[in-house]
């Protein structure tokens, strides 16, 4: 192999509950898969299917670690979320075997820059600057699917100890499987993939100093502070 000329990016690992690193390769984001949430941003949520958006691995923020007050916005929102992550890929994965290909899952926060995603809607233009920025993504500790029932299990966010979103899984429009089929016949899944599930309603700004803490039955808890 031909020498490399500049040095090789750092893998992005998230810990898990056991004490490992699971890599991160890349990260799906469902877009409005709460009725609750689709209904406050304007849109029917009865007609439309699952769609997504990507933020790049190096997006993550560790769980307890700060997240810097992001450029170029005024309107930082929260999303708190499920997030899957796969550890057996495949292509037109089946629902009834979907579940079989998750590693373990986390609670996480697909951070938004909402002034920006609401002006690229507008204008008909990706999300990217909307969704993808740098430290968009905190995520909790990752525990093993073994014992997880993605179906249901409250849902909660609360912003300096105010709860702010709070909902139940079982309320996905899509639900784990659905998505994972879903998604798998529009790209090849891989093993270190994490899917953020979509959010539920309650999504509101935060600001310098604000301390978020989420959390997921059965699952886990993630942890930041806006700096
Ligand atoms: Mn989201």
């Amino acid at each position: 192999m031909a020498e490399l000329v500049i040095p090789a990016p750092e893998q992005v690992t998230i810990p898990t509950r056991d004490g490992g690193a699971f890599p991160v390769r890349r990260i799906f984001c469902v877009g409005r898969n709460y009725a609750e949430h689709a209904r406050e941003m304007g849109h029917d949520p009865d007609r439309e299917l699952p769609f997504y958006f990507t933020k790049p691995a190096d997006t993550v923020v560790l769980n307890g670690a700060d997240m810097p007050y992001p450029t170029a916005t005024k309107d930082l929102h929260h999303e708190m979320e499920l997030v899957v992550a796969i550890g057996t890929g495949g292509s037109d994965i089946a629902e009834a075997d979907a579940l079989t290909h998750v590693w373990g899952y986390c609670a996480g926060l697909d951070m938004t820059r909402r002034d920006l995603q609401n002006e690229a809607k507008k204008a008909g233009r990706p999300w990217d600057m909307g969704k993808g920025f740098d430290h968009s993504a905190p995520l909790g500790v990752l525990v093993p699917a073994q014992g997880v029932d993605p179906s249901r299990g409250r849902i909660e966010l609360k912003v300096n100890g105010q709860v702010r979103q709070t909902s139940d899984l079982g309320k996905l429009i899509w639900s784990v499987p659905e998505i994972i089929a879903n998604l798998s016949r529009l790209v090849a899944l891989a093993p270190g993939d994490l899917i953020m599930t979509g959010t539920p309603e309650g999504v509101a700004a935060v600001q310098r100093g604000d301390v978020l803490e989420g959390m997921i039955e059965g699952v886990g808890e993630v942890r930041t502070r806006i700096v």
